[in-house]
């Protein structure tokens, strides 16, 4: 997934973005963006977004949605349970999560009609949660610093920002490449399973959505993850051993009770 919130706005966003881009020769672009310049403007866009974003009506699926991501928060290590996690729904078509790196999580309501099942929220979560424990965007910011910022967003990027706040937006906005995708995939199939959620929620969600996106051209979640089918394969080859560890956890007595009616 990417970090942008729907649709409508990605594109005004991401329009946003490419606006504040100028063609300047790459000689310079050498803008130094420092992680806690990153981590500054990460803050102020969620505090943005959960100022002008609407949430749903109903309460419940806050609820469990929170339910189903600190089940799978509170069995990671000690170092990333203590990070400063959130997880809020908004109300928006977009069949699409984010995380970004300080551990807030953004989920719209569009992907709960593909993710319709714990275990398939599960999958959703656990991958986004997967991108920040692995640190995607600051790896990225660090790849940036020795100068191979045209890599960023597979060349969608034809100029370059112009200062460290634009810079800024740019990495907490644009797409994941494809390896960190394979990564958030695997790791976050371990954390679905460790939390007593059934990994194989994890293809169904991805069959799911390519076929959502047959019949719609809001699915942010795909469009960013352009190859579905080596993705699915993927997660097929790393079953097994979620499996195990996903009958390990049950065994031990994790037993999530996520459910979205009470
Ligand atoms: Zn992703």
């Amino acid at each position: 997934m990417r970090n942008i919130p729907s649709i409508t706005p990605a594109r005004v966003l991401v329009a946003a973005v490419l606006g504040m881009l100028t063609a300047v020769s790459v000689a310079q672009a050498q803008i130094f963006v420092t992680e806690r310049e990153v981590l500054r403007q990460a803050r102020y866009q969620w505090m943005q977004q959960k100022r002008t974003f609407p949430v749903p009506d109903d309460p419940r699926i806050q609820r469990y949605a929170e339910c189903i991501a600190y089940q799978i928060i509170d069995r990671l290590d000690e170092d990333f349970q203590n990070l400063a996690w959130e997880v809020v729904v908004f109300d928006s078509p977009a069949k699409n999560a984010s995380a970004d790196p300080t551990g807030k999580i953004a989920i719209y309501t569009g992907i709960l009609e593909v993710a319709d099942s714990p275990d398939a929220l599960a999958a959703v979560i656990g991958h986004e949660i997967a991108h920040v424990t692995e640190d995607h965007i600051m790896k990225r910011v660090r790849r940036g610093r020795r100068n191979e910022l045209l890599a960023i967003g597979g060349g969608l990027v034809v100029g370059m920002p112009n200062t460290a706040r634009e810079m800024s937006m740019v990495y907490l906005t644009l797409p994941y490449g494809r390896e960190q995708e394979t990564d958030a995939d695997i790791v976050g199939l371990d954390y679905m399973a460790n939390a007593g959620f059934d990994p194989r929620a994890s293809i169904y969600l991805w069959k799911n959505l390519t076929e959502a996106e047959g019949d719609s051209d809001r699915n942010e979640f795909l469009s960013s993850h352009p190859s579905n089918q080596n993705r699915i394969n993927n997660l097929v080859q790393n079953l097994t051993p979620a499996l195990i560890t996903y009958n390990e956890a049950r065994e031990a007595g994790v037993r999530p009770n996520c459910r979205l009616s009470y």
